[in-house]
């Protein structure tokens, strides 16, 4: 599988090496897309992609987090890694913060994807209705996943209507995860990515990635293989400089 969202040089890890090769170990993750979260992890997680066949990176200040979203082209521009980035990310707006300076922000990375042409990758934390009515005005043309999707129908169907993608990780697999069972069972197959946002939503990515894919499988009633053709096939289809 494709895990479309994971932090392997997050500050709240103790040691990048080990991770990249604790994940570059895992059979069952063919390729893992490192999402930054400010200025430094950026430049790590382009570093990385570069390294390995595994890894591709995402580019973006953290709505929570500070950082010039200008330094995003400049790095982009001058790296020989620069086909190792596949989105913009992550960006958006979390209710833990002033909606005013985030909502710029999220604009400006909305404007740098389009630049690049490449999709976003959205954080909304309570805040689906606010980035929606964002994106109409801002439209993000290549693209966009509403990452760790918290569920809401009128969501969904909105983020459908508009070619977006919606992804979902392991609390999906919490026993009262009754909306979110709802909204992964009735999205149209097209719109689900997988994600596991280690180590934040997960704690294990050896392990928890079978279990998110099994819970979809459940869900959806699906044979394993056709369920993984059907999610790398979406994976590729919005993050285009995924390789085979
Ligand atoms: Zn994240």
């Amino acid at each position: 599988m494709i895990d479309t969202h994971a932090h392997i040089n997050s500050r709240d890890l103790p040691n990048v090496e080990t991770e990249i090769f604790r994940i570059q170990n895992v059979d069952y993750l063919d390729k893992v897309i490192n999402v930054g979260l400010d200025e430094e992890t950026n430049k790590e997680a382009l570093a990385i992609s570069g390294n390995s066949e595994k890894f591709y990176c995402a580019l973006g200040i953290h709505p929570l987090h500070d950082g010039k979203v200008e330094s995003i082209v400049e790095l982009c521009q001058y790296s020989p890694n620069r086909s190792r980035v596949v989105a913009i990310g992550e960006t958006g707006i979390d209710s833990a913060g002033e909606f005013i300076p985030q909502a710029r922000k999220f604009i400006e990375t909305i404007e740098v994807a389009n630049f690049l042409k490449l999709p976003i990758i959205i954080h909304a934390n309570n805040t689906n209705e606010q980035i929606l009515d964002l994106l109409k005005k801002h439209p993000a043309h290549y693209g966009f996943v509403f990452h760790c999707f918290q569920p809401n129908m009128f969501a969904l169907e909105e983020i459908v209507r508009r070619d977006g993608y919606i992804s979902v990780g392991k609390p999906i697999t919490r026993p009262n995860a009754k909306r979110s069972l709802e909204c992964v069972r009735n999205v149209p197959l097209d719109n689900l990515l997988i994600e596991l946002d280690y180590p934040y939503m997960s704690d294990d990515p050896t392990q928890d990635g079978r279990a998110v894919f099994q819970k979809i499988q459940e869900l959806r009633e699906m044979e394993y293989k056709e369920l993984e053709r059907a999610l790398d096939t979406n994976a590729k289809r919005l993050f285009k400089g995924l390789r085979d």
